[in-house]
């Protein structure tokens, strides 16, 4: 399998002068910095929210209180490159590049180590895997980015589980809409197209992200029929506002993506600074509930450490006395709603 080729643009063609940013040089030896022309053109000033996502900061080496692999992915991989958490669903590992390293990634010991995306071996063993378990309707492909492949490689895999009857829908996580919106093609929409229910979650953080250009990938993928979800980490400086969360959400929803997950910053060493409390998280879900369409409301999820699964976590605003529930309204009024007893 191969990788999609691109110019690989670098971080030194942005106009600033990234060489004098603190500790560039450790930091980028052990987590790999990688730009796109496109992503780096997004950056205003210097410490805004897009810098924040992509440049390099010393103080992912400072933080060792946390630990590269906190949801217990590896020791949840019966085969190389596949994670087997819940029965019926499994994520598959098809590639280590992204077009940006994002400095929050909650695969931050994997992405960017090493040039080879799966290899066939590996890409069989885990389709047999698969196919000898019936309980599993749902793959999930992941990384890195799966967009990262070459269209070739992606027919491979998808025609692969195709194949396999008791696979139902077929997802894809990827950044690229966001940070490399040109690798969404028609060709690759034709593509994808033949492998239907196919489900795409791509990852938008700020309202900076929706441009023409991520507006129109995330077009192609819709016209061809791809449901397209989005996923929100929830990052200290980027978007821990309620504002900045509105206006992503309701953003989203006029470039016709749902938002689907706001995700709880895993702890994954070399990420701390970038992680909010619970109470940030929640009073952010508060002020979006009633607020704003109800369809562009994510579900706030902590994916637990130990591999223990997603959690759904939703602001405190009810009370069960008997069969009286007290409710708190949005906007702050409390009504109480009388239920019957079973
Ligand atoms: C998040 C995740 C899934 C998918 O969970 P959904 O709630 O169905 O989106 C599946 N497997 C693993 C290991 C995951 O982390
Ligand atoms: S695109 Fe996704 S997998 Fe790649 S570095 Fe960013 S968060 Fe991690």
């Amino acid at each position: 399998m191969r990788y999609f080729k691109y110019s690989n643009s670098t971080i030194y063609k942005t106009t600033f002068n990234v060489r004098l940013i603190k500790g560039f040089i450790p930091v980028s030896s052990r987590y790999p910095v990688q730009l796109t022309d496109y992503y780096s053109s997004l950056i205003k000033h210097q410490n805004d929210a897009i810098w924040k996502q992509c440049m390099p900061d010393v103080r992912e080496l400072e933080d060792q209180s946390q630990c590269p692999d906190p949801l217990d992915e590896t020791a949840l991989s019966p085969v190389p490159g596949l994670i087997h958490r819940y029965p019926d669903r499994v994520v598959l590992l098809v590639s280590r590049r992204c077009p940006v390293y994002c400095r929050f990634c909650m695969r931050k010991r994997l992405v960017g180590s090493g040039d080879a995306p799966m290899g066939e071996d590996e890409l069989l063993n885990a389709i047999d895997y698969i196919s000898t378990h019936p309980s599993i309707t749902d793959v999930i492909l992941s990384g890195g980015d799966p967009l990262m492949l070459d269209d070739s490689s992606l027919l491979k895999i998808l025609t692969g589980l195709r194949a396999i009857p008791h696979v139902v829908i077929i997802r894809i996580g990827t950044r690229v809409p966001v940070t490399f919106p040109a690798r969404i093609t028609s060709e690759l929409c034709s593509l994808l197209n033949r492998f239907h229910p196919l489900y795409i979650n791509t990852h938008f953080n700020h309202p900076d992200e929706i441009t023409t250009d991520s507006s129109r990938a995330c077009e192609l993928l819709v016209n061809t029929g791809i449901p397209l979800g989005n996923q929100t980490v929830l990052l200290k400086g980027v978007n821990d506002s309620i504002e900045t969360m509105r206006n992503l959400m309701i953003g989203l929803l006029a470039i016709r993506v749902k938002p689907y997950y706001l995700h709880q910053m895993d702890l994954v060493q070399g990420t701390a600074h970038f992680r909010t409390s619970v109470q940030t998280g929640l009073k952010i879900m508060r002020g979006l509930r009633g607020y704003i369409s109800g369809l562009a409301i994510p579900h706030y999820v902590i994916d637990l450490p130990g591999g223990k699964g997603k959690v759904a976590i939703l602001p405190d605003d009810i009370e069960i006395r008997g069969t009286t529930l007290h409710l708190r309204t949005y906007s702050g009024e409390q009504v109480t709603y009388q239920d019957i007893s079973d």
